[in-house]
């Protein structure tokens, strides 16, 4: 190799490191807050399973209606820890409540429906179950949407805690708003990995031919907090927004 080329790779190499620091640094002062955020759910939640007597400004109740004029129910008891658009990693936006047991066990706290809707639960669910609400009056006038209530398993998924007169092949079966749908469980889908003891809900689209669309995708949902009248307090924490 001459000189010039030797030359002319020096450069290139220390452009190159150049180039990663700056990336790193993008990447670190466009994610901190994010990570801050996620860091503080994730210590407050640390707080609320310590003891979550000690905490009750930061719960909801079941079956309240937050607001006069909020359509839906509060579906379960407990502390709202993780958020519609809430992030558990870089990258991932959460499409609904986590909404975390204030009872220290799975199969106690129960889940209700939040509107007058026809109950699905497909014949491979073990934990879930939707509710198709046809014509929704209130938000997005004549819409039909979806509410979806899941988690409802013990955490190596052998024990359902949906509420047995729903049983795996269930369709379009009519339930008031307040009809206990199941319990809260802690089953993710992977008998390693327990989510803790929570209602994951959210509000579900429709797809151009009425059925419901794959809530796992935030664009597919609505933020829950319009529909149960639930908005973040002065600390960030989603409360009822009566609670204020
Ligand atoms: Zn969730």
């Amino acid at each position: 190799m001459n000189k010039a080329a030797s030359g002319r790779r020096v450069l290139w190499l220390i452009a190159a490191a150049l180039f990663v620091c700056g990336a790193l640094l993008v990447g670190i002062v466009w994610l901190r807050p994010q990570l801050s955020r996620t860091a503080q759910q994730l210590a407050r939640l640390g707080v609320w399973f310590n003891n979550p007597a000690a905490r009750t400004d930061w719960a909801v109740l079941s079956g309240v209606r937050c607001r006069p004029d909020a359509p839906m129910l509060m579906p379960t008891a407990g502390y709202i820890g993780f958020g519609w658009d809430d992030s558990f990693r870089p990258g991932h936006r959460h499409s609904g409540y986590d909404i975390f047991t204030p009872d220290g066990d799975v199969n106690r706290t129960p889940i209700i429906a939040a509107y007058d809707g026809y109950l699905t639960r497909e014949a491979d669910w073990r934990s879930s179950v939707i509710l198709r609400h046809p014509d929704f009056p209130a938000i997005v006038p004549g819409e039909q949407i979806w509410t979806y209530y899941t988690h409802m398993a013990s955490a190596d998924g052998t024990q359902s805690f949906v509420a047995p007169q729903f049983p795996p092949g269930t369709h379009e079966v009519f339930v008031p708003a307040g009809t206990v749908l199941g319990y809260q469980g802690d089953w993710s889908g992977d008998p390693a990995n327990p989510v803790g003891i929570h209602l994951h809900f959210s509000v579900v689209k429709s797809t151009a031919t009425g059925g419901y669309a794959n809530e796992t995708d935030i664009t597919n949902t609505y933020d829950p907090g319009p529909f149960l009248g639930v908005a973040r307090n002065a600390d960030g924490i989603l409360v009822c927004e009566g609670a204020n």
